[in-house]
């Protein structure tokens, strides 16, 4: 009886409950997985894998010497799309986000972005906020990388300090704030001399975290780096 009531429960939930498009709120066929394919097709796509020197790649230079940089999508906070990168981070959804950076993969293969890269690995999560959101969105997107890319995905950097609210500090204040809240993870790190490093995080607003992180990599010999966010602000 019980279990026939359960049963019955499991069945309703999913009425009540239908998997729907985040971006349009609209009901998913069997065939949409995460998004409905007209908010697939719609994605406004930077395209910045296209473009030698493209904006998020100027937006690094003189900070950092990296090889390439793209973002999957371009997005605005509070608009359609931005409930994507919400849902990824704060609502358990991160194998959407793994989804998506595959298929990001796929989708820029013509650019030859991600031909030489050899090792993919993402901004790091400090262990209280891991704890407490059980998961590294980042971490997904770079595995989504890396298994379509058939190549390994590594922890290469560790965060050793939570971030800090830092809505009262001066930009040199912030900034020494963020170097130091990451590290080199040296179990991996040592072994990845020569090699082209993708490294890959949710977002691009400032940069400043990206920069950080590149930085550290370049520490380790002969290092390229890459760098491949899901999203974008527009940058200027
Ligand atoms: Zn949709």
């Amino acid at each position: 009886m019980i279990r026939t009531i359960k049963q019955w429960l499991g069945a309703a939930t999913d009425v009540v409950l239908p998997r729907v498009c985040p971006v349009c709120g609209q009901a998913l066929d069997g065939d949409e997985k995460w998004l409905c394919r007209k908010c697939l097709a719609d994605l406004p796509r930077t395209r910045y894998e296209d473009v030698d020197f493209n904006t998020m790649e100027q937006h690094f230079a003189g900070k950092v010497p990296i090889e390439r940089a793209t973002a999957y999508f371009f997005y605005e906070k509070d608009a359609p799309y931005a409930s994507v990168l919400h849902d990824i981070k704060y609502h358990s959804t991160p194998l959407m986000g793994q989804w998506l950076a595959a298929r990001a993969v796929h989708d820029m293969a013509a650019s030859h972005f991600f031909d030489s890269i050899d090792v993919v690995t993402a901004v790091p999560l400090h262990r209280s906020k891991l704890a407490h959101r059980g998961y590294n969105q980042s971490e997904y997107l770079a595995r989504g990388i890396a298994g379509e890319l058939n190549i390994p995905y590594l922890e290469t950097l560790k965060a050793i300090r939570p971030h800090s609210t830092q809505t009262h500090k001066g930009a040199l204040e912030r900034w020494q704030n963020i170097q130091d809240n990451y590290a080199l993870n040296h179990k991996n790190a040592d072994q990845l001399a020569g090699k082209h490093i993708l490294l890959v995080d949710d977002v691009i607003t400032t940069g400043s975290t990206l920069t950080v992180c590149a930085s550290l990599l370049k520490g380790i010999p002969g290092v390229n780096v890459s760098l491949f966010t899901l999203a974008a602000a527009r940058l200027e």
